[in-house]
């Protein structure tokens, strides 16, 4: 394997700057998934680690900041992604979640490369569920349930039309009014798009997806058919909740890791509840590894809890910083 810096072509005290305009040209979809994938088949396996998350409310501007850390020790991609979230940010005409990631060369501990995190964020977001439905959904699934219609949301459906022959989408938000931006995107992919309720999405979606900031149930366990795969992407801090626990005892239950699953995932009420145990959720890297068959029987339902792990961002920031190099675009600077 090729030394980090050997992959950048960096001499030493050198940095390249990464911009969320050159991530937005260099990292599709396709990227961010296979990198996505490879880093929760490493996870699963003890190569890549996650280190604990810090996330505070700092006091000031209605800020909350954290950092995201780990080490793809099979990659050679050691670093971290800092930022969180400004809710006063949208007035100035600017994105609430703000980040930006760091990468070290693990062989020194020199900075490398600091890449823009916001457009990272959502696609290594949307790759996360879009690994989750390519592991785990049904094959012939053919309508897709979105539940949320906000900025992730756009990203997210993109990223999961391409993982099915999907024929219709059909979709429920708190704020009806946030709906007709996601069913723009739906019509620019050539699928038919229908508002319905939230009952409705569980009736008749072979694949759902919630990424809302909701604090509540949304979707009951007696909506959703036998068969679906559901990606609840939304919740990733504690507290927050998108679906009935009891829906989490009926599923075969998958995440990317299970520490964040049962601790700031949609997970957690379950646990807490003592509906599922820790032992009850798999890591979706096991599935990629071939270690877990996945889906049961096609009437299983299967839910994936995608809490959102720093190495996902560190995995699509290495891939950005690499084809930025490659391809002669970002800034280097010497740091010394
Ligand atoms: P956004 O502000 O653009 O949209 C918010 C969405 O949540 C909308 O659908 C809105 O109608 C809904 N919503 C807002 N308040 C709600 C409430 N009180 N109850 C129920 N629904 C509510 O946000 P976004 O950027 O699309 O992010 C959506 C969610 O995804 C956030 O909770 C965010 O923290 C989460 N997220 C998760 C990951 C991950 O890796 N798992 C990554 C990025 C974002």
């Amino acid at each position: 394997m090729n030394k980090p810096e050997t992959r950048l072509n960096l001499e030493s005290g050198q940095i390249l700057i990464v911009s969320e305009e050159v991530c937005q040209k260099v990292v599709g979809r396709k990227d961010a998934f296979d990198a996505v994938e490879k880093v929760f088949a490493a996870m699963a396996s003890g190569d890549a680690y996650n280190f604990p998350v810090i996330r505070e409310a700092i006091g000031h501007a209605d800020a909350l900041y954290g950092f995201k850390s780990g080490f793809d020790k099979a990659g050679l991609v050691l670093g971290l992604k800092s930022g969180g979230y400004w809710p006063g940010n949208a007035a100035k005409g600017l994105t609430n979640h703000q980040s930006t990631v760091f990468l070290f060369n693990p062989d020194t501990g020199q900075l490398q490369a600091l890449v823009g995190g916001n457009y990272l964020t959502a696609v290594r977001t949307a790759a996360s569920s879009s690994v989750s439905i390519a592991h785990l959904s049904r094959k012939d699934s053919k309508v897709l349930g979105m539940i949320g219609a906000g900025h992730q949301s756009q990203f997210q459906l993109r990223a999961a039309a391409e993982q099915r022959d999907f024929e219709r989408v059909v979709c429920w938000n708190p704020h009806p009014d946030m709906i007709p931006a996601l069913g723009k995107v739906a019509e620019e992919l050539g699928l038919p798009f229908e508002a319905v309720s939230a009952e409705e999405v569980g009736a008749q979606a072979d694949v759902i997806i919630t990424i809302t900031s909701a604090f509540e149930p949304l979707l009951m366990r007696d909506w959703i058919k036998p068969g679906t795969h559901i990606a609840c992407m939304g919740t990733d801090t504690k507290g927050k909740q998108e679906v009935d626990p009891a829906l989490l005892a009926r599923a075969a239950v998958f995440t990317d890791e299970v520490a964040q699953s049962v601790s700031i995932g949609e997970a957690q009420h379950a646990v807490a509840q003592g509906l599922i145990a820790e032992g009850d959720i798999t890591p979706v890297g096991a599935v990629i590894n071939g270690d877990h068959a996945g889906r049961g029987a096609a009437e299983d339902i299967t839910l994936f809890d995608g809490t959102g792990v720093g190495l996902q961002d560190l995995a699509v920031a290495s891939v950005a910083a690499r084809l930025a190099r490659e391809r002669g675009l970002g800034e280097v600077v010497h740091l010394g």
